[in-house]
């Protein structure tokens, strides 16, 4: 695996694999690597000629900056761990290499409806640091796939519909992959690291919520079954900050079940001082 710092080495090297007919599959990340990570640079291996990882914890998409502060940085691990999956390239940039003027964003980007709900709602900028980084980024690498994890179900929604909107000359497919999750159901997160063992085995109740939701979607009506799940993550020592239905496409709330939609659960919550978020994919009939 090569590692390259900095941007314009990163943009020659992939234009040389380029002129050799090469394809380019790339992985954000904000690095403490798991197998979550390692599934999307798997798929990357498996469709692209080279897999490319980026590994930067983006400053400017935390709203919070203790959640910052606290973010698990494993870099040594997370080499050892991309070069055991053969990943090719791995792009490990400071700061000031992304953001050579300062991480003040100079105009606010235009996220429409996904931009404004969920995440959008409880994290203030948080997807207008997502998508400055990402644009930056896609800009250097130009991948042929770009692959992101369903656990992050909003952020795919709007990086596939800024893709659209953006009227590049890439030619890009966005690929979103499964969620990979613990034996328990909990979805595997570099922020899991910060759950207190003790703790550790209630921590599955945000999944046994979604679950609870898909398992009954037919029997009960929409508000009841955000109730149930609620209670189920409430009584698991969840702080639920929201938990909705949604139509998977517009990312609007359903009222009532119908069978024709793409329908998802989504929720957040906060367990032992650790925000989690998850979501599950409850119908898919389009
Ligand atoms: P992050 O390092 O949290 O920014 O995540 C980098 C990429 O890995 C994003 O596309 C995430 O959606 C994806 N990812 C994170 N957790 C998982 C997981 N449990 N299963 C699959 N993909 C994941």
């Amino acid at each position: 695996m090569i590692l390259i710092k900095q941007s314009g080495a990163l943009s020659r090297h992939l234009a040389h694999e380029r002129s050799k007919g090469h394809s380019i599959g790339f992985v954000p990340t904000m690095g403490a690597l798991h197998q979550g990570h390692l599934s999307l640079i798997e798929k990357a291996l498996q469709h692209s000629d080279l897999a490319v990882c980026s590994i930067f914890v983006n400053p400017t998409q935390f709203n919070d900056t203790s959640d910052f502060e606290k973010y698990p940085v494993t870099i040594e691990q997370d080499v050892l761990l991309l070069e055991k999956a053969g990943c090719h390239v791995l792009f490990l940039p400071a700061v000031a290499e992304l953001y050579p003027d300062g991480t003040q964003r100079k105009h606010d980007y235009d996220l429409g409806y996904l931009g404004t709900v969920y995440e959008g709602a409880y994290r203030p900028g948080h997807f207008q640091g997502v998508w400055q980084v990402v644009e930056k980024l896609l800009n250097l690498v130009r991948p042929n796939h770009l692959y992101l994890g369903q656990k992050d179900y909003q952020q795919c929604e709007i990086i596939k519909q800024q893709v659209q909107q953006s009227g590049w000359d890439i030619d890009m497919e966005v690929i979103v992959c499964p969620t990979l999750r613990e034996p328990d159901g909990l979805a595997m997160s570099s922020r899991n690291r910060r759950i207190n063992e003790v703790k550790r085995s209630n921590a599955d109740g945000m999944f046994k919520a979604l679950s609870y939701i898909k398992n009954n979607i037919r029997e009960y009506p929409v508000p009841q079954l955000i109730a149930g799940a609620k209670t189920i993550m409430e009584a698991k020592g969840f702080d639920t900050e929201y938990l909705d239905i949604i139509d998977g496409h517009t990312m609007r709330p359903i009222t009532e079940y119908n069978n024709n939609e793409k329908i998802v659960a989504v929720t957040a919550g906060v367990f032992d001082d650790v925000r989690l978020i998850d979501n599950m994919v409850i119908s898919e009939n389009t």
